[in-house]
């Protein structure tokens, strides 16, 4: 199983950004992996309870696509990854530097869902400002972000992260456990869970995946002190060679 550290020394933020999220249609799998679960972030952070002060991403990557809807909803926003170059990826788009990769056609379809694809470039603006930190995390550990202690947040979002950082089930449970104390008691929880995938790959490089359930997410979700609102799994039937996933599991529960 590729863990943290092979994250580090191998996973090539670029690589992944131009073959999971350019939203080209020459990537017809990834486009409409992308244009799903963006339309699931949509859902759910539209809900009435979603909302608050703080949002905490974990394993947040190179990305940004799964702030583009909670922006809306949370006044400060701390985004954690394990790598380096990950974070140093993201914190070039955050400064608008040269040679950032470029979101404002994933912007643009979520500004579409919300109603106004020509209020993208305020959008982008929103999530600059809103992401006051990015720091390092480790969801193995009983603090992911130790040595320093974030206040707990009013909500946390991970996309994509567990089931590539978790070698087993009990591994997973756990680090849901490690992740449920950066939330408030009362807090939310949402994520965004690739089921029955056990690889996926980009940049010549495979990733392991831990091949999870449904019900598998849902219990240790419970198991970690949390209660589930909403669970809806999206089939994923696009053929494609880079991952061999069927499903999205999009799930909310509150602490
Ligand atoms: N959230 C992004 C990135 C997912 S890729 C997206 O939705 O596309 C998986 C991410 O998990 C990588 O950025 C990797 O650095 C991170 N990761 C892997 N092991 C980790 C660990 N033990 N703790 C925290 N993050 C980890």
């Amino acid at each position: 199983f590729t863990e943290a550290d092979f994250y580090q020394q191998n996973f090539n933020p670029r690589g992944y950004l131009e073959d999971y999220y350019s939203m080209s249609d020459g990537k017809k799998g990834a486009k409409a992996f992308l244009m799903q679960n963006l339309r699931s972030l949509h859902k759910i952070f539209s809900l009435d309870e979603l909302r608050g002060g703080t949002l905490i991403d974990v394993g947040c990557g190179p990305t940004i696509y799964q702030l583009l809807s909670a922006c809306e909803r949370f006044q400060e926003i701390i985004a954690l990854d394990y790598t380096d170059q990950n974070r140093q990826e993201l914190e070039k788009w955050l400064k608008n530097e040269e040679g950032a990769f470029d979101w404002v056609p994933v912007v643009k379809y979520v500004c579409e869902l919300e109603g106004d694809r020509e209020k993208w470039a305020e959008k982008q603006e929103k999530v600059r400002k809103k992401v006051k930190q990015v720091l390092k995390c480790d969801v193995t550990k009983a603090n992911p972000t130790g040595p320093v202690s974030l206040p707990p947040a009013d909500c946390i979002v991970s996309t994509l992260c567990l089931e590539g950082a978790c070698k087993d089930l009990p591994t997973f449970c756990s680090a849901l456990r490690n992740i449920g104390t950066l939330v408030k008691p009362g807090g939310h929880l949402v994520m965004v869970t690739v089921l029955g995938e056990t690889f996926y790959a980009f940049n010549k490089q495979v990733f392991s995946c831990l091949c999870l359930q449904k019900h598998e997410v849902e219990a240790a979700v419970e198991a970690a002190g949390f209660e589930v609102k909403l669970s809806e799994v999206q089939p994923y039937t696009e053929s494609t060679e880079c991952m061999d996933c069927q499903g999205v599991l999009a799930l909310v529960a509150r602490r």
